[in-house]
């Protein structure tokens, strides 16, 4: 079957945030491509204007690291997002225990999430959802960040969908405490959880509710404190917790070198003016000391 004469639709690859995900090829390209049917229940008017103005602007959005959105289009009621098609998801690469990652494989992940990053900063986007399975892998080994700029756009997923609870693990002290105003600096958090990951082949900080994230987060790295985070009592959901000393942190990363270890500590800075930018994290040492970051072609893959 044809959607908007152009695509032909394939198997359904999954249920996602926002609706169904299916495999289509472009019979424009040749291209396989991955489609993405949004409900727009809630919008009487179909598609608002808005919407598609913002999807022009993820249209624009090209770098080697971000998935590109392709095309855009409504039909029947529903807002279809058409992406280039990807095999597989660091997520299950994380979680597929024949794969060994190295150091430099691991790095190189990092480098790769942290240009996607880097690079819509720059123009001023933000992912918001940032999680493994977001992360999406190609053919050659090339990460790229998908859903950039969607969890704005359609709202956050995780608060009307009960599958989305794992995007609690990945967000930022600024958010669980209410933070209206937020910046990058939510995905640079994310993406230090996706760092703590991939180093312990686990997710880092598992809390079962937002408030448990909360005292997870302390436990790892100490209660925040205002003369760390001068901010942090005025946050609109503030609470106080007990006071609780930070562990070393090579003692939660066992298997991670001082550089390693020193980018982690930047990236979960408390005070988000405070925290590492993508683009700083970037040109951190960790980068440019041996091991050098894996090629993307030459990373482990799954058999
Ligand atoms: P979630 O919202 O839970 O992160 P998604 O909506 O991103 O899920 O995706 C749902 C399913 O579709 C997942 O199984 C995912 O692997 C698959 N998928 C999403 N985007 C792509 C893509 N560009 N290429 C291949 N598969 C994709």
């Amino acid at each position: 079957k044809k959607v908007a004469d152009r695509y032909l639709k394939r198997e359904v690859l999954g249920e996602g945030t926002y609706g169904v995900v299916y495999k289509a090829i472009d019979t424009k390209t040749g291209q396989t491509v991955a489609i993405k049917k949004i409900r727009l229940g809630k919008q009487k008017e179909g598609v608002n204007f808005t919407a598609l103005r913002e999807i022009k602007l993820l249209k624009e959005l090209k770098s080697p690291n971000i998935i590109e959105l392709i095309d855009a289009f409504p039909h029947k009621g529903n807002l279809h997002l058409v992406f280039e098609f990807m095999e597989t998801d660091l997520e299950t690469v994380i979680r597929n225990t024949n794969i060994f990652l190295s150091p430099a494989d691991i790095k190189s992940y990092m480098q790769m999430t942290l240009k996607g990053l880097a690079f819509c900063h720059k123009k001023w986007v933000l992912h918001r959802d940032m999680k493994p399975n977001n992360l999406l892998i190609g053919p050659n080994g090339q990460l790229k960040l998908a859903d950039f700029g969607l969890a704005r756009l359609f709202g956050s997923p995780d608060r009307k969908f009960t599958h989305q609870v794992f995007a609690r693990w990945y967000r930022a002290p600024e958010l669980l405490f209410g933070a209206k105003q937020y910046g990058a600096g939510v995905d640079v958090w994310a993406a230090g959880c996706i760092f703590a990951e991939l180093l312990n082949r686990r997710p880092f900080l598992q809390g079962t509710s937002d408030i448990d994230q909360l005292g997870k987060i302390f436990a790892a790295f100490g209660t925040a404190t205002s003369s760390q985070w001068p901010d942090l009592a005025y946050l609109p959901d503030y609470v106080e917790y007990q006071f609780v000393a930070a562990p070393p942190l090579r003692s939660l990363f066992p298997t991670a070198s001082d550089d390693a270890l020193d980018l982690l500590s930047k990236m979960f800075t408390y005070d988000p003016k405070a925290r590492i930018t993508a683009q700083q994290a970037l040109e951190h040492r960790y980068f440019s000391s041996a091991p050098l970051p894996t090629d993307p072609d030459k990373l482990p893959r799954p058999s």
